[in-house]
């Protein structure tokens, strides 16, 4: 089977065939349909991470469950599923205080991605720029058939974490008033799950024209362009001059982390939701921080209960009440997967998806 591959950091990926090893114990084969392309896949090409090359990247996939290992009984061949990535294990002190995404369960050491000798790393448990993958079946969500697949693929990753902030990780109510920066495929998501939840003010924040259009339409009621204005003020002047209530930074830098925090009013809290590196920080002026009553809250996954909240968002989606096609804004094929990561980082899309034969 084809997968594309990450043979050394900064370098195109290179389609090759691969095979995958024997199904383990509690794992099932996914045939991959459909996955979505993501800011941190490009994380993994750019930076030094845990994951090494050579690396099958792709965290956001959905597909159809070939066969399942020993042991499997959460789903059977023919299912339609979207796969959560990182360690869902279902028995660690996080998964049963449903808090699944802080899963503390070692990902399996065994090599699914295999040539002779070779082992190929897989990205989050994951590995969907593959047109099959070994995956725990614990990971997996059935999805219904009315919900297309590149839905479902983007339900988990993109989707899950956007609305998973605003109500689960921090509360967002009726009224509360909301900014956003960086609205890419998962800041999108943050938008439209901030309207759903009644804020008064969504405030969408970028640099790009285009993504902001596209906010408006997923419910942002103002629309901020960094490379225009001080962004902060403009925060702070759509918030009767007090900072929003809640800041969601969609981006994962120290500069709009702290502008994050600045632009929440006193009390209020800076969400950081994007994916920083490891090798930086941010500074507070600590006077400030214990003053002004601030918090400023980690947001990994959306802290969701995927098996609990996946199937609630697919309700809404069925009702109409959340946009996800409108994501989409081109699809490509397995061998087009640079051109993918090139339109991202032009910042051309707001979800490139790969679809499978
Ligand atoms: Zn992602
Ligand atoms: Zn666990």
């Amino acid at each position: 089977m084809k997968a594309a591959v990450l043979w050394e950091r900064r370098t195109p990926l290179k389609i090759e065939e691969i095979d995958l090893a024997d199904l383990e114990p509690g794992d099932a084969r996914v045939k991959i349909q459909a996955s979505g392309v993501c800011h941190s896949d490009l994380h993994h090409i750019n930076r030094e991470t845990p994951f090494k090359p050579p690396l099958i990247l792709g965290h956001e996939g959905a597909g159809v469950v070939e066969a399942v290992g020993p042991g499997v009984t959460s789903v059977q061949p023919g299912d339609r599923v979207t796969i959560m990535f990182g360690s869902k294990c279902g028995n660690c002190h996080f998964c049963n205080t449903g808090e699944d995404y802080l899963c503390t369960t070692p990902l399996p050491g065994y090599p699914r991605f295999i040539r002779k000798e070779e082992r190929f790393t897989q990205l989050l448990g994951v590995g969907s720029f593959a047109e099959y993958v070994n995956v725990s079946a614990s990971n997996l969500v059935k999805v219904p058939e009315e919900l297309p697949i590149e839905c479902a693929a983007l339900l988990a990753c993109g989707v899950t974490t956007g609305l998973g902030a605003t109500t689960s990780t921090v509360n967002v109510k009726p009224g509360d008033t909301v900014a956003v920066i960086g609205v890419g495929g998962v800041g999108m998501n943050v938008v439209q799950g901030a309207a759903l939840a009644g804020a008064s003010r969504v405030i969408a924040v970028d640099l790009v024209e285009r993504k902001l259009e596209l906010a408006q339409q997923f419910g942002a009621t103002h629309l901020v362009n960094a490379g225009d204005t001080d962004a902060v003020q403009e925060i702070k002047n759509l918030t009767h001059g007090r900072g929003a209530d809640y800041v969601f930074e969609v981006i994962g830098r120290p500069e709009t982390i702290k502008q994050a925090y600045d632009a929440a009013r006193n009390g209020g809290t800076a969400v950081v939701v994007g994916l920083g590196a490891s090798d930086e920080e941010v500074g507070f002026n600590l006077g400030e921080l214990m003053r002004s009553g601030k918090a400023i809250q980690g947001c990994f996954y959306g802290s969701v209960r995927p098996h609990a909240d996946i199937p609630r968002y697919i309700d809404l989606y069925l009702d109409g009440r959340i946009k996800i096609d409108q994501l989409i804004s081109r699809r490509f094929k397995l061998e087009q997967v640079n051109e993918a990561f090139d339109a991202l980082k032009a910042g051309e899309v707001a979800r490139g998806v790969i679809m499978y034969e």
